[in-house]
């Protein structure tokens, strides 16, 4: 057997680690921050004939432009951000958001240039940096997981990068991040600011997102992905919103036709059902809040969350707590972070057992 190490791989990935999470299929899987409801069967019925109607064509090439897709991701921005002003020329699609970050990357990092950013945050994004020969360089936070806006400035001005990656809400740790620390940092600097929404539809509604600040920041990205509050990781589907220059930016490094023509079909008759497809959020962030309290109530440490899953401290043993949980049927995420563990909200019988293991595996607090 040829190990890796003996192959001519790129000595920047020597001794690098893949993206990691174990991919174990378990009666409850709350471990990859999953929208973990199925997608309600008319809306499921309606993107299976769209994707039939394409099939008859996929002997052709994809419109390489997406501009359907475009044109109903700009739509469903807009319906949430009212007044952002985001038209199809601000979208860029691709296979998940994270093949969005890193074409970001290919376009504005790479050799020569860095990314900071602020962990405990996503994995893939440092992950995603070295892949592209970007240096990844790491910023602290505040205590409590925060950034404030003096911060941000200050590991600008000390450490010069290119781009900037800010996550709001964070994975892992669900921490909402202000408005005013994203404006902070972009002006501090001359570089590309990224904020990864991933999970903005879990947010408080009604609060302005990083969408309201695109108007007049041409070197603002905002990223977002169908996966978590549109049911639709195994579609991948991620996007952004930004400057139209951005978009050019991207053309020079995209793949010609990177989107299937059968995941632009699927994602535009999802978008076109946007209010059932995201009937789940409120049904998940009510189940995330009980998680909140009852971990609360256990004795455990819930961080304030704005996502779909709970960081929680006060675990003895994260490592021991994990694989009780495994052994019953329980999948959650151990990230190495001390005295912690995350998990992601489910349907309310997957937060209903989860809880009961939690309960039946805590031993009672002095
Ligand atoms: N950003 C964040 C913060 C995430 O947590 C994830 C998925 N876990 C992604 C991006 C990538 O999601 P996808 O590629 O499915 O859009």
């Amino acid at each position: 057997m040829t190990s890796l190490d003996e192959l001519p791989i790129r000595d920047d990935l020597r001794g690098l680690e893949p993206y990691g999470a174990p991919h174990l299929h378990l009666p409850v899987e709350l471990n990859v921050n999953e929208n973990t409801h199925p997608i309600p069967e008319d809306v499921a019925r309606d993107i299976i004939e769209s994707i039939a109607r394409e099939l008859i064509t996929v002997n052709r090439y994809p419109d390489r432009e997406f501009t359907a897709l475009r044109e109903s991701l700009a739509g469903y921005l807009e319906g949430t951000e009212p007044g952002s002003g985001i038209t199809r020329e601000h979208i860029w699609a691709a296979n998940g958001s994270n093949e969005i970050l890193q074409q970001i990357l290919m376009a504005f990092g790479g050799p020569g240039r860095s990314v900071l950013g602020f962990p405990p945050t996503y994995s893939m994004h440092s992950i995603i940096a070295k892949g592209t020969g970007t240096d990844w360089i790491a910023g602290d936070r505040d205590p409590g997981f925060l950034i404030s806006p003096s911060t941000a400035v200050e590991w600008i001005q000390k450490t010069t990068p290119d781009i900037v990656f800010f996550c709001a809400p964070n994975n892992p740790t669900g921490t909402a991040l202000g408005l005013d620390t994203i404006r902070a940092a972009y002006d501090a600097f001359d570089g590309i600011v990224v904020v990864d929404e991933a999970y903005a539809e879990f947010a408080p509604a009604g609060e302005p997102t990083a969408l309201s600040l695109l108007e007049g920041r041409p070197r603002l990205i905002v990223s977002r992905t169908m996966s978590k509050a549109f049911a639709f990781a195994g579609a991948r589907l991620g996007y952004l919103a930004a400057d139209p220059a951005v978009t050019d930016a991207l053309r020079l490094v995209r793949l010609p036709y990177h989107l299937s023509a059968l995941t632009q079909a699927a994602a535009v008759a999802a978008l076109a059902h946007a209010p059932e497809m995201l009937a789940m959020v409120d049904d998940i962030k009510a189940q995330r809040d009980r998680m909140v309290a009852e971990l609360g109530e256990l004795g455990y440490s819930p961080w304030p969350t704005a996502a779909n899953f709970v960081l929680f401290g006060g675990v003895d043993d994260p490592e021991t707590l994990w694989q009780q949980l495994l052994d019953r049927g329980i999948i959650i995420r151990n990230l190495s972070i001390p005295g912690h563990l995350r998990v992601s909200a489910g349907t309310s019988a997957e937060t209903t057992a989860f809880l009961d293991a939690m309960r039946e595996l805590t031993p009672p607090r002095a």
